[in-house]
């Protein structure tokens, strides 16, 4: 049996992390990392690999990034954890000794137990095999429905779009976004869907698909209309694969494998990191999810700090995250106003619109926020931001750091900022002052 110092289940963000942070902090450690995907796919950018204009192997995350860096790379599924023996059992038959285990084993796509899902035309978004199929189905047919309006059902439907496809997106909430955007900003995200051609079906439920024999399929809706469609993709949510880590007899919920601050797991010297664990909110401290690509880095780097025996914890998430949509862009962090409400917090917010240049500029366009503050601390628990081009990511970012900072509304009120005619508004107005200033006239 061979044995390693450190063994990585998984082959994600979260896994090759960890092999890159021991290696760059020179630990000596001999690695291996298991995975059963042989072929990984940069999973956030599967929604614009879909045109066939581009080439496949662009999305591919390339072996090198775990044998680079000095781990050995083994291609199989990892079935069993004995933890009493410090071992693990693939389904190739091989057992590994380790000093060190790390769950990195992810997530994978919902898949809700509706008649027919399993028809084959019915695509889910999350491997290399998945984009395949997706660029193989949109390069030649004409129609497709979206399971699913959170941010990658948008993007998804977005690309189809725009390769000629007629879109339909199915959404069992009154709005799409829902799960990350204040109700304020997605009228407008609703709007610039339907005008560029995409049907949005929102407060309805798939009942049925109904395949037709090799001929596409319908869709059956809860309110009883059938939606004609080639295939369909399916985006609803994820589960984190938690299965092995269970039967080992490690603490787990329906969030994912629960760890401590330092991302150990129940069982001695056994880490986890990413979607397949439970995410405790920053702000709250309550169990949350957060399954985002940036979450599983976060905790790789402190699975690898604790395992080098630095002993790091990590603080949970904020879920800053960002979305395009045509030419606007849309990002968030923290709680929004419901969320902050639902979990508790007496919640004041703030509201402005200032324009992104000088007024006099070319391409001006307006930038809008909400922020949610705890009327009683002051702090900053939540923000969102929409605009026209590209810069929401930064702005989520700002959001975020601030939250990270324990910010309050006074901090928001006297922070410092930059300002240039092309790249930011007028000296006088910063959204973030305006924000604050809102929340503290309802103070
Ligand atoms: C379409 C799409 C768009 C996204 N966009 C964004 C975005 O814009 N921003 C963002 O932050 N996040 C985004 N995400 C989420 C992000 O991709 C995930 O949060 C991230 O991949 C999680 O990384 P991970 O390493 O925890 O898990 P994963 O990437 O799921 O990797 C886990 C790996 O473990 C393997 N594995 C599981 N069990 C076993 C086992 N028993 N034995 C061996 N191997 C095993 C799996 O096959 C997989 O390869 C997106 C996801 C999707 C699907």
């Amino acid at each position: 049996m061979k044995k390693k110092d450190v063994i990585i289940i998984g082959g994600g963000p979260a896994g090759r992390v960890i092999v890159h942070s021991l290696h760059t902090q020179k630990s000596g450690m001999s690695v291996a990392l298991i995975k059963n995907e042989e072929i990984n796919v940069n999973r956030c950018a599967i929604p614009y690999g879909i045109p066939e204009s581009t080439a496949i192997e662009k999305f591919v995350v390339s072996n090198k990034l775990v044998t680079d860096f000095g781990a050995d790379l083994i291609v199989d599924e990892v079935v069993k954890i004995d933890p009493s023996n410090r071992e693990v059992h693939t389904q190739g038959g091989e057992k590994y000794a380790y000093t060190h285990l790390v769950l990195a084993t992810g997530s994978r796509p919902l898949v809700p137990p509706i008649p027919g899902v399993e028809s084959g035309l019915i695509i889910p978004v999350r491997t290399l095999d998945n984009l395949s199929r997706l660029r193989e189905y949109a390069a030649r047919n004409k129609r497709a429905v979206i399971i699913g309006g959170g941010y990658i059902g948008i993007e998804l439907a977005v690309v189809l779009r725009q390769m000629g496809l007629e879109v339909t997106i199915v959404e069992m909430l009154p709005k799409v976004l829902l799960a990350t955007t204040e109700p304020e900003f997605i009228e407008e995200i609703e709007t610039t869907l339907t005008e560029n051609g995409l049907r949005l079906l929102t407060n309805q439920k798939v009942v049925e698909f109904s395949a037709h024999n090799g001929d596409g399929l319908d869709v059956v809706l809860d309110g009883g209309e059938s939606i004609p469609a080639d295939f369909a993709v399916l985006s609803v949510g994820v589960v984190p694969n938690i299965e092995v880590a269970a039967q080992a007899g490690l603490k787990t919920s329906r969030l994912g494998i629960q760890t401590d601050h330092c991302m150990r797991t129940s069982a001695e010297d056994i880490y986890a990191a990413g979607d397949c664990v439970e995410k405790t909110c920053y702000i709250t401290g309550n169990p949350t999810r957060g399954e985002f690509g940036t979450n599983a880095v976060f905790m790789a780097k402190v699975v690898a700090q604790n395992i080098l025996g630095r002993d790091k914890t990590f603080p949970g998430v904020i879920n800053a995250s960002a979305t395009s949509i045509y030419d606007w862009s849309l990002g968030s962090a923290g709680l929004t106003e419901k969320m902050a409400q639902d979990s508790g917090i007496d919640a004041v917010t703030g509201y402005s619109e200032v324009l992104d240049k000088y007024p006099m500029m070319k391409g001006v366009s307006p930038i809008r926020s909400k922020l949610v503050f705890d009327r009683k601390t002051g702090r900053l628990v939540g923000g969102c931001v929409l605009q026209k081009g590209e810069g929401a990511a930064q702005n989520a970012d700002f959001i975020s750091f601030a939250i990270q900072m324990k910010a309050t509304l006074e901090d928001l009120l006297n922070c410092q900022y930059a300002t240039h005619p092309e790249l930011a508004a007028k000296p006088s107005d910063n959204i973030y002052v305006f924000c604050a200033k809102d929340a503290l006239g309802k103070k």
